[in-house]
């Protein structure tokens, strides 16, 4: 029975494409070094990394993931939030791997962010080949496919010219020389191609802002490092020299891919298989920034709910345009702790599609306490406490099943701590009862008074729920004036299971305090 989850699609396209293939499937994710990896980086290479274990799954094949940064790419300007951008600015238009470090402690610019890149990858466990884009061109990675382009030279341009402005397509070569004297790799133009000396005659004449070219003029070697090229042959020169067979890219670089899968055919390769990922937005549905930082990180997200939750999100339908900000945090752990719960309940050939299978590599823990996220935020609102034992306690009392996942539920309970004192206690509004709900605020004071104290959460539910009813009111909005009174939030939980976990005298304490 075939697998439906969408890494398995992707897997199936893949394996279609490589049935007479049986040496290393190669998988790639591109980065571009001039700012910190961010969540995109992230998602990326987690969704690549499960297509890549389901095909490994399906397959046996053997695989790897080739994390690839562009450090050949000039500095365009001078990113925000960097130190010394007065040096920065005199390095504009160089490759990244050429420029000096702004914070002084690696080789180069680039050496620091994908010293960086690394780190977060290793920091979640990922498992990827690191490539440097400067080490692939000076070590003679893409010298035969350098080659190539030269040979193809014209070929190439009559492909890409026609999506370029009308001022740019006349000097346009798919080489650009860095240039030997000054270093700056956006002021140069290629004069003149020779394939048979595998060189190119270029000048550094060029402007791009106020950053101009020194004049210089000379031929040079397109292979060891003394060129990169354009940005999309970039894409197909990797393509073509790695053999790479996967990779997935943003919806913002669909015609990008196109035209590098083009020039991919024109130097004799064959373009990977690749899924076309929709982007996240914020809380407004606007298109997150990177240039501008803002938004949700992933350490951010980890301060306030544990990594897979995140992952769990990311894992759902990458083909739709995902939300991505701290209000969604409850649901999200919510919405993954039962799925988690579900896991063991699906027939044995189902399990591979779940979320949660993929998420956590195909052995995901068990879980089966009923707290939740919510639950818990629930609890420290009512309670008003910090305290960590306190709240234990009261889990334990509400579910003894918890003690069994105890690491996971204390996990669950400092993260919620912080969620609450950074998006919750900040909102708390509390409304005291009006004149009709007082009414009934003290009837079912007076009601809870009576009942036993182990009540179950559907008795207790049935008490307001009742109450609202023999007086003509909406049960919606008795409830509402319950958690705006007892909680100071407009929304809250089933009024049964709060008191249940609160236990009978906490709500009753809760109560006397609003009608006080
Ligand atoms: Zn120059």
């Amino acid at each position: 029975m075939a697998l439906k989850s969408w890494p398995f699609k992707e897997s199936d396209s893949l394996a279609k494409q490589l049935r007479n293939y049986d040496g290393v499937v190669r998988f790639e994710t591109g980065f571009g070094p001039s700012g910190l990896p961010h969540i995109g980086t992230f998602a990326e290479v987690a969704r690549t990394t499960w297509v890549r274990r389901a095909f490994e799954h399906i397959t046996g094949k053997k695989t790897e993931l080739i994390a690839f940064s562009d450090d050949m790419d000039g500095l365009r300007k001078v990113p925000l939030n960097m130190p010394n951008k007065e040096m920065l600015r005199e390095h504009l238009g160089e490759p990244l791997s050429r420029i000096p470090d702004p914070f002084g402690c690696c080789e180069s610019y680039s050496d620091h962010m994908n010293g960086k890149l690394r780190e977060f990858l290793d920091r979640y466990e990922f498992d990827y080949r690191f490539q440097s884009s400067a080490e692939a061109y000076s070590r003679g990675d893409f010298d035969e496919g350098l080659r190539l382009i030269l040979e193809k030279h014209d070929e190439i341009r009559d492909v890409v010219a026609p999506t370029l402005r009308e001022e740019n397509r006349k000097d346009w070569s798919p080489i650009m020389p860095i240039c030997p004297k000054c270093g700056k790799v956006y002021t140069t133009r290629v004069l003149e191609v020779h394939p048979e000396n595998g060189t190119v005659l270029m000048k550094c004449d060029k402007s791009f802002g106020d950053v101009h070219g020194c004049g210089h003029e000379g031929e040079v070697n397109v292979t060891g490092g003394n060129v990169k090229v354009g940005w999309k042959v970039d894409w197909a020169l990797r393509w073509y020299s790695y053999g790479i067979h996967y990779e997935m890219y943003g919806k913002d670089l669909i015609e990008s891919a196109k035209l590098s899968a083009r020039i991919c055919r024109i130097l004799g390769g064959r373009p990977p298989v690749g899924l076309v990922y929709e982007m996240f937005l914020d809380e407004n549905g606007e298109k997150i920034s990177k240039s501008v930082g803002k938004g949700v990180t992933v350490d951010a997200w980890m301060e306030y709910a544990p990594l897979e939750s995140l992952l769990y999100y990311i894992f759902q339908n990458p083909k739709k345009a995902k939300r991505l900000f701290f209000g969604m945090i409850p649901k999200v752990v919510d919405d993954y702790l039962a799925e988690l719960k579900r896991y063991p309940t699906l027939a044995e050939e189902k399990k591979p599609d779940s979320a949660v299978w993929h998420v956590h590599g195909g052995n995901p823990p068990a879980y089966g306490s009923s707290i939740t996220f919510s639950l818990i935020n629930n609890l420290i609102s009512g309670l008003g406490t910090d305290d960590e034992e306190l709240l234990w306690t009261y889990l334990k009392k509400y579910d003894p099943q918890v003690e069994d996942y105890e690491n996971v539920v204390r996990a669950l309970v400092t993260r919620s701590l912080a969620f609450y004192r950074d998006f919750i206690l900040p909102n708390k509004k509390y409304e005291k009862p009006d004149r009709n709900m007082r009414y009934l605020f003290e009837e079912l004071r007076n009601e809870l008074g009576d009942v036993s104290t182990d009540a179950s959460a559907e008795d207790l539910q049935a008490i307001p729920f009742d109450i609202a009813r023999r007086h003509d009111v909406d049960p919606k909005e008795f409830f509402k004036a319950i958690y705006g009174a007892l909680l100071g939030q407009e929304r809250g939980p089933r009024f049964g299971t709060f008191a249940k976990l609160m236990g009978r005298d906490k709500v009753l304490e809760l109560i006397d305090k609003a009608l006080a």
